[in-house]
């Protein structure tokens, strides 16, 4: 059985530009009851020194990465063991590195693709030519306050849209990029990581395994979890996974749970209906209304021609619709015979 564990992906500490140290940050995390955090600071490794000491003190796991800051784009690096010189990346050979960071077990992720660059913020414009988006593991489709709202997110939620369409398998993110311990009255998200309960002996590498394989579920709070499932065969299928589904099956049986916890990171919703709508890559295939309380509801679709889905819950904020909530995807395959 999957739970979702609540990270934050993106963090900064005194080591590069934030004001607060990693002890305060670890404070901020627990506080928020998130259950662990990236340390990706700019362009430094500096910080990995202290994460052991404060990882036994506080039970937080912390992942150990950067932030690779270049003249042409900003990319989360994990899961390496050695500092990476962002000085040796160029127009030219981005994608030699990318291949280079995968040989040596790293997990690659681009920050905030669309936010303005030069002169508000060197580099924060995703500038590189991808030759193989299927190197990239995850894309920042959300980041900053107010994720829902920010034109440069829905860019960027929109080019994975594209990615996905395509038929490349890219995951998508939220980074707080967080730089300041003091409180917001501001709406943050989270990315919540699903990892088999069954299964987990180390949270650290479980987390990047999340991570890797797309298994990952940003919102301002409530959990929407999708699942889809195979009638002939009882097989199950979850976020992040490839569903491979005989071709004459008419119709797939799809699993969608509401889940609320009541956490300190849960951004506090009115009470409301809520919807969630299922995203595929033949657009919108369906409404389902859902009260704001754990709720599970079972759909049929059409298979014919799907290639992925995800489930995104929008409702009311400040009387506005607005997202959520949204899932990565589940990938479908037919068995042509
Ligand atoms: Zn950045
Ligand atoms: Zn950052």
């Amino acid at each position: 059985m999957i739970i979702w564990r609540p990270f934050e992906l993106h963090t900064h500490t005194i080591h590069s530009d934030a004001d607060h140290t990693l002890a305060e940050l670890v404070n901020s995390v627990k506080g928020n009851e998130l259950e662990g955090f990236a340390l990706t600071d700019h362009n430094t490794t500096s910080g990995w020194t202290e994460c052991n000491s404060l990882e036994k003190t506080s039970d937080i796991c912390i992942l150990k990465g950067m932030e690779c800051t270049t003249f042409h784009g900003h990319m989360i690096l994990l899961g390496l063991n050695e500092y990476e010189d962002w000085r040796q990346f160029t127009l030219e050979n981005i994608n030699d590195k990318i291949e280079n960071i995968h040989d040596k077990g790293g997990i690659i992720g681009i920050a905030h693709p669309f936010q303005i660059g030069s002169p508000i913020s060197t580099g924060a414009h995703w500038e590189y030519e991808i030759s193989d988006w299927n190197k990239i593991n995850y894309m920042e489709v959300w980041h900053g306050p107010l994720p829902y709202k920010q034109e440069y997110n829905k860019r960027a939620y929109a080019l994975w849209t594209e990615l996905l369409n395509r038929g490349y398998k890219i995951a998508g993110s939220y980074g707080r990029d967080w730089h300041k311990s003091r409180a917001s009255e501001q709406a943050f998200a989270v990315t919540c990581l699903g990892i088999d309960k069954d299964r987990a002996c180390d949270i650290e590498k479980d987390a990047l395994d999340a991570i890797a394989n797309g298994r990952m579920i940003v919102t301002l709070g409530p959990i929407i979890n999708l699942a889809i499932e195979c009638e002939v065969t009882g097989e199950k299928f979850e976020i992040g996974e490839e569903a491979v589904i005989e071709d004459n099956v008419g119709e797939i049986k799809v699993l969608l749970e509401l889940g609320f916890n009541n956490k300190n990171y849960e951004w506090k919703l009115e009470q409301q209906q809520l919807n969630i709508s299922i995203m595929s890559n033949l657009a919108e295939l369906a409404v389902v209304g859902c009260p704001m309380q754990n709720t599970k509801k079972e759909i049929y679709l059409p298979s014919r021609e799907l290639r992925w889905l995800r489930a995104e819950l929008f409702g009311q904020i400040e009387n506005k619709v607005e997202m959520i909530a949204f899932t990565n995807p589940i990938y479908i395959k037919f068995l042509r015979r």
